[in-house]
């Protein structure tokens, strides 16, 4: 045995909306968890920061409300590509607040559920040896009975995530302070916008900060030469975000940058781990649906291994409730990031406005596949779209 081996039931690996979640659940089950976050404090993270009503309602049933913690009201959605524009209001109320607020607030309540958190803690390997898993954190070892892997976008050694179908776009995230008639123009909307080899979104999170997240190809990034001259010709290519950008002032000093995204990854096979969030399923950034998934498959995770249920048959469902919504948010990504793709969207969405409805409730998490906090399936993407019509 290690000289320092400490012994715990359940190891959590990433705080991050999946991490917390598996933790919370565990907890609240009275099980005894721990979890190693990497990061030494709160941080933030190349996200859109959108919370989808799923989302929302994960958090609501674990006692988070992000309007409380000051998230921003989001009705509609904008879609831009050069001079087109289309408009039209999301089948659901979303919020947006900033990661480094909901990740801070998701751990807080791990702790206050039990969980022992450790900040700071990278797990740089995790072996199997003697029936337990071993994690190496900052040079001590940790073994555990069952570990939940929630690193989100970062691999460990030796547990690679398979690549993804769309594994060509480096994400981008900065915060903003627009002009105030800017801010009160951009309100209640996300704007999404199309450009030549990418996509991006922008939106107000807390205290009227406008979060400015992109992803674009690699390659077209490598000919342009880095990020400035990316946001300039994207600037440059798009009159509304021209115009909002006029005179902000970006809040720090070079992006945050995330690469490779695998977007279309799905984990198919479980190795003895619980793969959750991103580890699990990495679906198209524009869905915004990134985090209700990562909640959404951490709290059937600890359902099934509460349940005895083995890691494998969790994996299985949950491939089985994502497959095809991942399907066509991957296949959707693929195509806005082609010149007929940035053509077409917003001349479809024009013609067609309830397309934006449609393709908002059809990459979401399925009904039926939601829990809320008694068990009971909540309404989702399908039912909402229903009822706005
Ligand atoms: C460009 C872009 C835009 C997006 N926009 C949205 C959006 O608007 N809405 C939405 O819902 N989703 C969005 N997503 C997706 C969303 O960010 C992720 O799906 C979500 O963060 C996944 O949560 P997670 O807990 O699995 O991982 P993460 O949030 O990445 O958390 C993982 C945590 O693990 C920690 N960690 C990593 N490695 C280690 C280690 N070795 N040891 C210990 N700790 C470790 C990290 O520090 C991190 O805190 C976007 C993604 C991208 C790339």
């Amino acid at each position: 045995m290690h000289a320092r081996t400490r012994t715990v039931d359940h190891l959590v690996i990433g705080g991050g909306p999946a991490g917390a979640m598996a933790a919370i659940k565990l907890a609240e089950a009275g099980r005894r968890v721990m979890l190693a976050e990497k990061e030494a404090g709160p941080h933030h993270k190349v996200c859109g920061e959108f919370l989808s009503r799923e989302a929302v309602e994960y958090l609501r049933g674990i006692a988070i409300a992000p309007a409380d913690l000051g998230a921003a009201p989001i009705q509609f959605v904008r879609l831009s590509s050069g001079s087109k524009m289309a408009e039209a209001r999301l089948p659901f109320q979303a919020l947006s607040l900033s990661r480094r607020v909901l990740d801070a607030a998701l751990l807080a309540r791990a702790v206050e559920m039990g969980c022992e958190v450790l900040r700071g803690a990278a797990v740089e390997r995790l072996t199997a040896r003697d029936e337990a898993w071993r994690a190496q954190i900052n040079g001590e070892e940790v073994a555990a009975q069952t570990v939940f892997l929630a690193n989100g976008k970062h691999d460990i050694r030796g547990w690679n995530r398979a690549r993804g179908k769309q594994s060509d776009l480096i994400g981008f995230k900065l915060h903003w302070r627009l002009k105030p008639t800017q801010t009160r123009a951009l309100g209640n909307f996300i704007e999404l916008f199309l450009f030549p080899g990418g996509y991006g979104g922008l939106s107000l999170v807390e205290h009227e900060t406008a979060n400015l997240c992109l992803v674009v190809r690699r390659a077209k990034l490598r000919r342009m030469g880095g990020w400035g001259a990316v946001l300039t010709s994207v600037r440059e290519g798009n009159w509304i975000l021209r115009e909002r950008l006029q005179g902000a002032e970006a809040l720090y000093a070079r992006p945050l940058a995330i690469s490779p995204i695998p977007y279309g990854y799905l984990a198919s096979h479980a190795y003895g781990v619980w793969r959750v969030g991103d580890q699990a399923a990495v679906i198209p950034s524009f869905t915004g649906d990134g985090m209700s998934i990562a909640l959404h498959s951490a709290a059937l995770a600890a359902r099934m291994y509460l349940a005895g249920r083995s890691a494998d048959e969790y994996t299985r469902t949950l491939c089985e409730q994502i497959r095809k919504p991942m399907r066509l948010a991957t296949r959707l990504s693929q195509a806005m990031v082609t010149a007929s793709g940035r053509m077409l969207a917003p001349a479809v969405l024009s013609l067609l406005p309830d397309t934006m409805c449609w393709i908002a409730a059809a990459t979401r998490v399925p009904e039926g596949a939601l829990f809320a906090r008694d068990g009971s399936a909540t309404q989702s993407g399908i039912t909402l779209f229903k009822a706005a019509q």
